[in-house]
């Protein structure tokens, strides 16, 4: 919760200030420009018209005083831009003598620009009058003359241009307050767009913390967060699948360990109620051993995987003969084999390399293969095992059936601990798991192949002893 806020929080300051600082440096930047802009073609066209007072003049000022100032009157008299402008001439004194409107301005009105002229710099001015209207006044000085005359000016009021200003600057802020706006919006969705999603995979990782697998996140966009949100679907699912097949396991291992516990019982209590019956005696006997070693088989079993698990299981290496162990785990199987109707056919070589391995571990896989070879056939099968060699430096040990056969989507997963394909028959999906490390403990490969229906072919390699 505290999370998603941040992320808002964050683009917020980091986006929309940004765009903010942007767009308030772009209404400034423009309102200057603006303002730059018409004041100096304000003061052109002031300037262009004083020009044109000055030439005019220019011609009548080697008149006399009289002629010189008639000229000047008829100058400020026939002022035709008086709707904008006002032209005045001002007296050597300082004092504005005539108007082109007829009023002579307050006396409290600075005329900067005049003072500016005299001191002979740019007689350019922009101020308030007393009324506090803006305005802008432009002075050039007169050539010195008999009437007296000082200086022409021109004031212009600057209140409609300042309005224009303002309006321009207006329609900037409203574009970029509309840019802005859209920022935000957009900003929002794109945020949200990440946030809620995180929101809802916090809440499901929750749940499946809490140890409930059941809820599935909707994946709204084929983008980064919707691969996150297939990822962490298929993780729930490797998790449900995992918790589930934990649970099977230990179901089947109890139900493993109570099928010869419940014989070895009644097989005790028949032998305890009738002990003088030798041939019940023998028989009860046999299978309580039998039982018996199929008991402790699997306990070995689940020792070496937990050993496994805990990487604690280690091998005593020794050079050994492959065929050796393999004709063991054939001989005792053969008869099982025999009493269930399935045939086991085996041709043993007459010579293989030495590998250098753990011969109790290796016939242990070449047992456990063989025994799912048997267990998942029906009567009337077939076993074959076959032992060769690949090549110079390789042994490979096959071991086929002819029985339930393997479902393609089964197939990558049975060396995976506690994965049972098939319910049906004893055992506890731990196996293949331990034959497959050993295999690789020994830098060999097992490979499973398989057609549902038709049967499986387990194939064994392993690395031949180097001559040193
Ligand atoms: P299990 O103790 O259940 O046999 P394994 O690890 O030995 O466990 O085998 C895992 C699964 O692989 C089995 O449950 C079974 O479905 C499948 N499997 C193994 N070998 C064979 C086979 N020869 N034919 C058919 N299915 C097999």
């Amino acid at each position: 919760m505290n999370k998603s806020r941040n992320i808002t929080q964050r683009w917020f300051i980091n986006n929309i200030g940004l765009i903010f600082i942007i767009l308030l440096t772009v209404i400034t930047a423009g309102a200057i420009l603006l303002r730059s802009f018409y004041y100096n073609s304000a003061r052109q066209y002031l300037s262009s018209k004083m020009n044109m007072v000055a030439s005019i003049l220019q011609n009548s000022y080697n008149d006399s005083s009289t002629a010189f100032s008639s000229s000047v009157r008829s100058v400020v008299e026939n002022w035709a831009d008086r709707d904008c402008t006002e032209l005045m001439i001002i007296t050597e004194k300082g004092e504005v003598e005539l108007t082109s409107s007829g009023f002579v301005p307050a006396v409290e009105d600075p005329m900067e620009d005049y003072a500016k002229a005299v001191e002979g710099s740019s007689g350019y001015y922009v101020g308030r009058l007393s009324t506090g209207e803006k305005v802008m006044a432009l002075s050039i000085l007169l050539p010195k003359n008999d009437a007296g005359y000082s200086a022409v000016r021109v004031v212009s009021s600057m209140t409609e241009i300042d309005w224009q200003i303002l309006f321009l600057v207006l329609i900037i802020m409203a574009v970029c307050g509309a840019i802005l706006t859209m920022a935000f919006v957009s900003g929002m969705y794109f945020v949200r767009s990440i946030v809620l999603p995180v929101r809802q995979i916090g809440a499901t990782a929750r749940r499946y913390a809490e140890g409930d697998f059941s809820v599935r996140i909707k994946k709204k966009n084929n983008d980064e967060i919707g691969e996150l949100c297939d990822i962490i679907n298929h993780m729930a699912e490797e998790l449900a699948n995992s918790e589930n097949m934990k649970n099977e396991f230990i179901s089947s291992v109890s139900h493993e360990l109570r099928t010869p516990l419940t014989a070895i019982k009644g097989w005790a209590e028949t032998i305890a109620s009738m002990p003088d019956d030798s041939q019940t005696v023998s028989k009860g006997m046999r299978v309580i051993g039998a039982e018996t070693e199929r008991l402790s088989q699997m306990v070995e079993e689940l020792l070496d995987f937990s050993r496994m698990q805990n990487g604690r299981f280690t091998l005593n290496k020794a050079t050994m003969d492959v065929l050796a162990e393999l004709g063991d785990a054939v001989l005792i199987y053969a008869e099982r084999a025999r009493r269930d109707g399935i045939t086991v056919q085996y041709d043993e070589p007459d010579m293989l390399p030495f590998i250098f391995g753990d011969r109790n571990r290796i016939r242990q896989v070449f047992i456990n293969i063989i025994d799912n070879a048997i267990k998942y056939s029906d009567k009337g099968g077939l076993v074959s095992v076959q032992a060769l060699m690949p090549d110079a430096d390789h042994i490979e040990i096959d071991i086929s059936d002819t029985g339930c056969g393997i479902s393609p989507q089964d197939l990558p997963k049975i060396k995976t601990k506690f994965y049972k394909a098939n319910y049906t028959r004893r055992g506890s999906g731990i196996g293949l798991a331990v034959a497959d490390e050993i295999i690789a403990m020994h830098g060999g490969k097992l490979d499973i192949l398989s057609k549902q229906g038709v049967g499986t072919t387990v194939k064994i390699i392993l690395p031949v002893q180097k001559k040193s």
